[in-house]
């Protein structure tokens, strides 16, 4: 395992924690916080891209009467949100952060710039990438793909609450089987529910492999040493 830079996203639903019956649970966070800590004690720089899902999804809300557009800019808000929880969590752990906002929140979080955010890696420091890509309609996996790109990660990681990418889902259908690797077209064909066709197109186009593995296996699946799906080509 010799990666010297690479992206990780969290979905917002992992802030929830187990229960779902709150927006956050500390622990939650504090166990993504102790998987970042460990890759960073690794000596890897380390970008965490976050979802907002766990407070509001565009789709959603736009599904509930807010105009469409808007809905989305409360998704990206949302991610804003989280990341400030996770940066006090991190500190807390004495990780050294910095916020990068898509969205223009000055007073808050630094603004998103490709150099200065690759700058801070290079520094040793963890960047959380807030609010997306910072427009409407796209999704917070779209948001990591291109972030992972634009700054050279090695490797793009969805942690998730599954081990993996299966042919079906495993929690509805007993019969569904674990995929060691899979190509993006085989992704994209079988319309796999791992991410949105943005996000494995952008990684297909751009060559960057993706892994999928479940939140507190990060570090071992990275070794080789638990279980995760590798896309490549
Ligand atoms: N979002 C957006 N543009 C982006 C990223 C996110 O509009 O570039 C909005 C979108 O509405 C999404 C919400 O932010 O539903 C929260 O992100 P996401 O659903 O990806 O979070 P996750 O499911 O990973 O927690």
């Amino acid at each position: 395992m010799d990666y010297k830079r690479i992206v990780v996203k969290v979905s917002g639903e992992r802030f929830a924690g187990d229960q779902h019956e709150k927006v956050f649970d500390v622990h939650a966070i504090e166990d993504i916080a102790g998987e970042i800590k460990a890759l960073v004690d690794m000596g890897i720089q380390v970008g965490v891209v976050i979802g907002g899902g766990n407070i509001v999804r565009g789709k959603e809300a736009a599904a509930a009467g807010i105009i469409a557009a808007q809905a989305h800019q409360m998704g990206m808000l949302a991610i804003v949100i989280n990341a400030l929880a996770l940066q006090s969590v991190l500190e807390g752990q004495g990780v050294q952060t910095r916020v990068m906002s898509a969205l223009t929140i000055d007073t808050v979080a630094e603004p998103y710039i490709r150099r200065r955010a690759m700058r801070h890696m290079e520094k040793g420091r963890v960047v959380l990438f807030a609010a997306g890509i910072g427009n409407p309609f796209f999704s917070s996996d779209t948001a990591g793909a291109l972030r992972a790109i634009e700054i050279g990660a090695e490797i793009y990681v969805k942690a998730t609450k599954v081990d993996g990418i299966y042919t079906a889902d495993p929690v509805k259908d007993p019969n569904a089987k674990h995929l060691a690797d899979i190509s993006y077209k085989d992704v994209l064909v079988d319309d796999l529910k791992v991410m949105d066709g943005a996000a494995i197109s952008l990684c297909r186009e751009n060559h960057m492999p993706l892994m999928v593995c479940k939140v507190g296996d990060v570090v071992k699946a990275l070794k080789g040493e638990a279980k995760c799906t590798i896309v490549h080509e």
